[in-house]
């Protein structure tokens, strides 16, 4: 028997060649497309506008994928929600939605843990345990959307996981998000954030994609870089800046700096000097994020030092963003996914 079709795992063009060899009339897209990502919608007879001779064709042939939230974890002080999500496979993702003023923003996952092993990161402690496919990805925001019955005006893909390393299926799942007719989330409102794969961030400049890339640096010298991140061993700091520039002037965007700041390891007065150096030439935006303790060995530079920080840095001709660390009483923040379910033997003590 033939596997049905997984209509979420479709970009529209995919979707009308799938309508077509149906024999249906290509219009069936487009209701098909606004049922799913519009209306938002999990089961074909909801598809009012739908013949229900085709709405059995439907089911028969295809299903609409749909992820339950397990649990979520509520921040009364922000308003921050976090929710864990089971996949068919039995693994844990999460995903988290920020409220700021106006903004709404939600932040998913790319990968079930992670490889990189950066050491102020919770999700790093799970290691490895697989790729999201692209409905993954898109669900986590659709099934959001139902939970929370809100829509995000804001995406970024900054929780577990690498997203370069999952690179298809995160274009992908964009492109679907992204799509003016469906979720249309713009993709000025889109941010991909990278620990710095070079080798993707040159791909993703080639191909000239639209969304906004932010990668996180969190230090000034390779020593203290390699430390923290093992991915900077392989893709030092110059090969990284280079890349990141390269990136702004075919772009012709900003990029973003993360730059989770941790008490006397990054946030001296000697690592904002050299960040000026650094970032100078490169049209950018620094984000310095209080560190949200998840590794008992770093700890938060106090305000002051941040503070110091910002103004020291203030004179690039970047905007410098504080960001305080929305969620962190539900570790929802910065470097703090890791779904306790599964590994909670090998998270770090405050995870
Ligand atoms: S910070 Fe990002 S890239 Fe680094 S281990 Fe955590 S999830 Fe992976």
């Amino acid at each position: 028997m033939m596997s049905k079709t997984n209509l979420k795992s479709l970009t529209f063009n995919e979707l009308q060649e799938w309508i077509h060899s149906t024999g249906e009339k290509p219009f069936r897209a487009s209701q098909i497309w606004s049922w799913l990502y519009q209306k938002n919608i999990v089961e074909f007879s909801g598809m009012t506008n739908i013949a229900r001779s085709f709405q059995t064709h439907l089911h028969d042939h295809a299903f609409i994928y749909s992820l339950s939230p397990v649990k979520t974890t509520g921040s009364s002080a922000t308003r921050t929600q976090k929710i864990l999500w089971q996949l068919e496979d039995g693994l844990h993702i999460e995903s988290v939605f920020i409220p700021d003023g106006h903004r709404r923003t939600f932040c998913i996952s790319t990968q079930a843990g992670c490889a990189m092993g950066c050491g102020f990161c919770a999700t790093a402690a799970m290691g490895f345990q697989r790729n999201l496919h692209v409905h993954e990805m898109t669900e986590q925001v659709l099934s959001m959307q139902r939970h929370l019955g809100i829509k995000p005006t804001n995406l970024v893909l900054m929780g577990m996981g690498e997203p370069f390393l999952n690179y298809d299926n995160v274009i992908r799942a964009l492109t679907i998000l992204n799509n003016a007719e469906g979720t249309a989330i713009g993709h000025r409102r889109i941010t991909i954030s990278t620990c710095g794969i070079v080798p993707a961030i040159e791909r993703y400049t080639r191909e000239n994609h639209p969304y906004k890339l932010a990668i996180s640096l969190n230090a000034t010298t390779d020593e203290t870089r390699s430390s923290l991140m093992p991915v900077n061993r392989k893709y030092p700091l110059n090969t990284l800046l280079r890349a990141a520039e390269a990136y702004t002037r075919q772009s012709h965007k900003r990029i973003t700096f993360e730059y989770v700041m941790i008490r006397n390891l990054n946030d001296t007065p000697e690592d904002a000097r050299r960040l000026m150096r650094m970032l100078r030439g490169i049209p950018c935006k620094v984000n310095l994020i209080g560190y949200n303790a998840t590794n008992p060995d770093f700890t938060r530079s106090d305000d002051k030092r941040i503070h110091a920080f910002a103004e020291a840095i203030a004179p690039l001709s970047a905007p410098v963003t504080l960001r305080l660390s929305k969620g962190d009483d539900i570790q929802a923040a910065c470097g703090q996914l890791a779904t306790k379910q599964e590994s909670a033997t090998e998270l770090s003590p405050s995870a």
